[in-house]
């Protein structure tokens, strides 16, 4: 049996793709000594692969930010405003991802169902769909120089076009022919290059697809096979291709990867369907976004069945990229060999698909080493926790009273202006701030040291939203490190990794936590800072959690118990919380459900019985037990939640902040169609760009809001927390946003 790997991560073992392109970001470096730490990341990832004699190695899984954006360059799927740049020069095509003076970046967007976020290629009528260069090609030259042959892989056609944000009443058909001939013309510069095959990455193909969507696909592949005679590899990941298989396997494709951890409906297609006899199987059995190690038994037997099922070679593959998990737990001292040795990321997945290859290959026994690991429980179930989740009633999910009567309790007892202003929670994390931790968690600093000195930084912060004139402050959030891994810590159940760094959106990463077992939690873990915050002022001080969705989606979950259990467990834990912030005469909470779009199923028939039942029953569970003065808000980041509206109100928080400026709020047209009766504070610029907003441009979009919600319920607050800002941007961008609000309620205010 033969291996495949379907992609790797690219931030480098250590992060160094991240910090070397911060450091041209600030014209530290040069854009050469940018792209030769890229090609070190990529010989490094080239040689994981040679070494485990993997046998169909990638190419063009690499990127500088992302691949849906690389895409974009390549084929120049971009709007007027970049029309005039040379994007294959670096610091071009980061401004495309960025923005730079007056051009907005392209909007980000979360891919599938992750936390990691791609860049909306956009058409205008400007827009000329051209190549721009050779792509991938190049990689598989660099590995070629290596003695190498590789496979070079790129966003598919398909794909590339369903991810596009069209204007001027352009649509996909508007482009499709020219985007094909240019995607004809990159196979055959390979071709001429004397590469054998290609892979294309269509995972949007697991996506609900209508009639049309289907016709697309035949048009582009119908004319990709005519023109083209190198052996083409269709890539899908993050689910089944239920609604095209019947269509996908009448081409002739060299291989097909198949997802069977997300997408176990595709056994019963090949078996429904059958399998072209021309094409070879890439059977995804090796969880490409979960750190738990593979079930040797369980897998080779999936991969047996499916050998009886197609008449082609089966290969044993990652069901998507390793992009999604940290690079090895090699670079983990201090977690345990019993803990350690049940995680696998990139490097040991790819020693896992070697292994099972060799294992089916010369039919030896599964190792002893592998069995063991799933042949005793990990730890003792707490069964108190199980018991009181299995007995809670509708009653533990209802706030009463109803929603409207509490929000004119709380408008009384807040007695704030219209159009009150707010952020978003963290403020900027500076250096200092990031020495301070480091210097606490080497132990070269006291407790009482550390404590004193963000304790500084607190007042220091509560004073500057004085002086800004801000109306319900925040405490800045100076002694987190992460809004999920702070719970984590504070809270049972939880393991740490000091490497485990994922990619989020460009040079932003993550290090997800660990849920290992039952969560509980024992002590209050927010109560004596906001507490603290409060002390300093008379204007209300939002207390700050993160709520248990958003908790459990940017950890790695467990594997053997469902996600509605484990979330559950998480609410009742964040519940105490609220109730004791409430206790200690905390008037505004906020809930941070920052990721609850995330994972919200790709199919539509699963989103409220696999995900939104549960989800937003979580968020009631939480803050069912507050008194009707107390206001609970909630946040979400960069999610187009249009068709969600519903749940997320039924969610019956009294206040909901979120990303709007960055999607042109199209976002409120629905709102107001659906009545939504959460009060809203549309995120009013964009805090991932370090553009700062004019007061007349924050003016303008309020005015927008105004005329689509009752003035009553309107919010002013950024689009997302200011953590990663600095100070210079963030004091000139709030002056203004008060500014504005306070202008706009002069002309409001009868
Ligand atoms: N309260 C968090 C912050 O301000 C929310 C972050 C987020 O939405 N990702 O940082
Ligand atoms: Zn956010």
């Amino acid at each position: 049996m033969e291996s495949v790997i379907l992609g790797l991560p690219r931030i480098g073992k250590n992060r160094e793709l991240k910090f070397a392109t911060e450091k041209f970001f600030k014209n530290e470096i040069s854009a050469q000594e940018s792209e030769n730490t890229a090609k070190t990341i990529r010989l490094i990832n080239l040689k994981l692969l040679k070494q485990n004699n993997i046998n169909n190695i990638h190419v063009g899984d690499f990127s500088f930010y992302d691949n849906v954006l690389d895409a974009a360059v390549l084929f120049n799927v971009l709007p007027q405003r970049f029309n005039n740049l040379d994007c294959n020069e670096l610091k071009n095509y980061f401004a495309i991802a960025r923005g730079v003076q007056e051009k907005a970046p392209l909007a980000l967007r979360k891919w599938f169902t992750t936390n990691y976020h791609y860049l909306v290629p956009e058409v205008d009528n400007t827009t000329i769909i051209k190549r721009t260069s050779e792509g991938p090609i190049k990689f598989y030259k660099e590995a070629l120089n290596e003695g190498l042959k590789t496979i070079p892989s790129v966003i598919g056609p398909f794909t590339l076009l369903k991810l596009t944000k069209f204007h001027d009443n352009l649509g996909i058909n508007n482009i499709k022919e020219a985007l094909v001939n240019e995607y004809v013309s990159l196979l055959k510069d390979a071709e001429n290059h004397l590469i054998a095959e290609f892979s294309l990455q269509e995972p949007y193909l697991v996506c609900d697809l209508s009639n049309e969507d289907i016709e697309l696909f035949n048009f582009i592949y119908n004319q990709i096979f005519q023109n083209v005679e190198l052996k083409l590899n269709l890539i899908t990941h993050f689910g089944d291709i239920r609604d095209i298989y019947s269509e996908v396997i009448k081409y002739d494709f060299n291989a097909i990867a198949l997802d069977f951890i997300e997408g176990s409906e595709n056994f019963n297609l090949i078996k429904t369907y059958g399998f072209n006899a021309n094409t070879k199987l890439w059977a995804g059995v090796i969880n490409g976004r979960g750190i738990w190690r593979n079930n040797y038994q369980l897998t080779i037997e999936t991969l047996k069945n499916l050998q009886n099922l197609v008449s082609n070679e089966v290969l044993v593959s990652t069901a998507c990229s390793l992009l999604h998990v940290p690079f090895t737990t090699a670079s983990e001292q201090k977690l345990p060999s019993n803990v350690l040795n049940h995680f696998a990321f990139a490097v040991e997945k790819v020693a896992e698909v070697a292994e099972i290859a060799n294992i089916i290959t010369n039919n030896l026994e599964v190792p002893v080493n592998n069995k063991e690991l799933f042949a005793t429980a990990r730890f003792t179930p707490n069964s108190k926790l199980n018991e009181k989740i299995q007995n809670l009633t509708s009653d533990d999910f209802v706030r009463l009273p109803l929603r409207k009567e509490r929000q004119a309790i709380q408008k009384k007892a807040l007695n704030l202006p219209i159009l009150p202003t707010t952020t978003i929670g963290s403020f900027p994390q500076t250096a200092e701030l990031r020495h301070l931790r480091k210097q606490f968690k080497n132990a070269q600093i006291s407790q009482v040291e550390y404590e004193t000195q963000i304790k500084q930084q607190i007042a220091d912060c509560i004073s500057l939203q004085e002086k800004l004139d801000i109306d319900v402050l925040v405490h800045g959030e100076f002694e987190r490190n992460d809004m999920v891994e702070y719970f984590g810590q504070n809270l049972n159940g939880y393991v740490f990794t000091e490497n485990g760094w994922l990619q989020s959106y460009g040079t932003r990463c993550v290090k997800p936590p660990v849920i290992w077992g039952d969560v509980t939690r024992n002590n209050p873990i927010t109560v004596a800072t906001s507490s603290y915050a409060q002390s300093l002022t008379s204007r209300p001080v939002k207390g700050m959690l993160t709520g248990p969705v958003t908790i459990y989606n940017w950890s790695f979950p467990r594997e053997d118990i469902s996600a509605k259990d484990s979330i559950y467990q998480i609410a009742l834990a964040i519940k105490e919380e609220v109730e004791d912030l409430e206790k200690a005469n905390i008037k505004v909470i906020q809930i941070d459900e920052a990721a609850l779009k995330e994972k919200l199923p790709i199919r539509k028939c699963d989103w409220h019985n696999k995900y939104l039942d549960f989800a937003v029953k979580s968020f009631n569970l939480v803050s069912s037990g507050v008194q009707p003065s107390t206001q609970i808000h909630t946040h979400m980041c960069y999610s187009d939640f249009t068709e969600i509206i519903k749940d997320i109100d039924n969610m019956d928080a009294d206040v909901i902040s979120f990303e709007a400026s960055r999607s042109s709020f199209e976002i409120l047209d629905r709102l107001e169609a659906e009545k939504f009766e959460t009060e809203v504070g549309a995120g009013i610029y964009d805090i991932h760009s370090p553009n700062i907003p004019s007061c007349n441009e924050i003016k303008n979009s309020l005015e927008k809001i105004i005329t689509k919600l009752d003035l009553n319920s309107i919010w002013v607050n950024p689009d997302c927390g200011l953590k990663t800002r600095q100070n210079s941007e963030v004091i000139p961008s709030l002056t203004n946003m008060v500014q504005a609000a306070k202008e706009l309620r002069k002309n409001y205010s009868n």
